[in-house]
């Protein structure tokens, strides 16, 4: 048998009968860049996520990046997030002119820990003296593998230390925290429509959302050169914009995506009732609070390079996501973090191994790769 970690032919084949006319009539229409399809999309998403307004943009790490830029982050200022993330968390802090800065995570569900977080705000800003300027500026809570951060905390800790909230929700479409959807809690919400992600376009795609009309604009005029009208810039922008095609893909998507999304947590319901069984592993951990919708199941395993050979060797697909925490990395180096600075995340780091996991995998899938882990484990 075969696992791949990832299979996007499958669902291709599910939605090809919708996809094909629609690329048709954008062909036939001439409409690229904007127009209806994109509208109709952002009126849905933002629906869709408990938000009031969406604005689609070219990737995710333009979502962040922007969406820093419309809160008023700019340079000389910090911005605080988790070592385990994607980079395009941190190149968007720096992108925008920002330093990042690093809070640990929690050891059962891999996500920002409040408690770390409020015990490094109290330590930065208490010996403030009175003319120094306020520096930090934002946090962004990461929902990652698709499993909300701990936003009622989060929130709280950065209303009291008066910094914003940008939620970093590329991994989490969909993902509910305690009944409502991530990305409508913070200042912004990021997300990606990387092909991989829960909902993916048929190339680059991303996208905020907002309760906040004012934000909403900025981000608007920040994708479109900072056009206030065509050839009249109030700002300098970027070329961050949504193409229409992919807006109609998403738009396909989106009406399957919670059915997608409850396929997920099945298949991660049924790995879980199949390794708990095995010794010797850790099984992802969903909060109280949390909805999650499985964009990626880890598990720790001790030799995580001897299994990810062994599933390799029997046909199946595995991830890394990340195997060196940001803190770590060459592009960091000048932050001045050092091995044990965040000791949870880079345990966790050393341990982690994504198994495949998309809607579309059988029964018959998963029960071979726990098989697999059990044969590993035992031999
Ligand atoms: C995918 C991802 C991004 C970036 O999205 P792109 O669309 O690839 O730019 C940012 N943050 C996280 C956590 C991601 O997984």
């Amino acid at each position: 048998m075969n696992v791949p970690f990832l299979d996007l032919k499958v669902q291709y084949k599910q939605i090809e009968h919708e996809v094909l006319p629609m690329v048709t009539e954008a062909m036939t229409n001439g409409a690229f860049i904007g127009g209806p399809q994109v509208l109709g999309f952002e009126k849905e998403f933002a629906e869709f996520c408990d938000s009031k307004y969406c604005a689609g943009l070219n990737s995710g790490t333009d979502a962040l990046r922007f969406a820093l830029m419309a809160v008023g982050v700019g340079p000389g200022d910090e911005v605080i997030t988790v070592p385990n993330t994607f980079i395009a968390t941190t190149e968007a802090i720096s992108q925008s002119g920002a330093t990042p800065v690093f809070v640990d995570i929690d050891k059962r569900t891999y996500n920002m820990d409040p408690q770390k977080l409020e015990d490094f705000l109290k330590k930065r800003l208490k010996p403030q003296t009175s003319n120094l300027k306020p520096t930090l500026k934002a946090v962004i809570p990461v929902h990652l593998y698709g499993q909300p951060a701990d936003m009622d905390l989060i929130l709280d800790i950065a209303q009291t230390h008066n910094i914003k909230v940008i939620e970093d929700a590329c991994q989490a479409h969909g993902a509910l925290y305690n009944n409502r959807k991530v990305g409508s809690f913070g200042s912004v919400g990021c997300f990606s429509f990387y092909p991989g992600k829960n909902l993916g376009a048929y190339g680059e795609g991303g996208a905020i959302v907002t309760q906040d009309e004012e934000i909403a604009n900025k981000i608007r005029m920040i994708r479109d050169h900072g056009q206030a009208k065509k050839y009249f810039h109030d700002m300098e922008g970027y070329n961050g914009r949504l193409d229409a095609i992919q807006a109609g893909v998403l738009r396909i998507k989106l009406r399957r995506l919670s059915d997608w999304n409850q396929s997920r947590r099945e298949n991660a319901a049924y790995y879980n009732e199949l390794l708990s069984k095995i010794e010797g592993i850790t099984l992802p951990v969903e909060a109280d609070f949390a909805n999650s919708v499985y964009h990626l199941y880890v598990i720790l395993v001790d030799d995580r390079e001897g299994l990810q050979q062994f599933l390799s060797d029997k046909g199946i697909g595995t991830g890394l996501h990340y195997p060196l925490p940001l803190h770590l990395q060459k592009a960091y180096a000048h932050l001045g973090y050092k091995n044990g600075s965040f000791p949870v995340t880079e345990s966790v780091a050393k341990k982690l191994i994504s198994l495949p996991m998309f809607p579309e995998l059988t029964r018959e899938q998963i029960e071979y790769v726990a098989e697999s882990i059990k044969e590993f484990i035992n031999r």
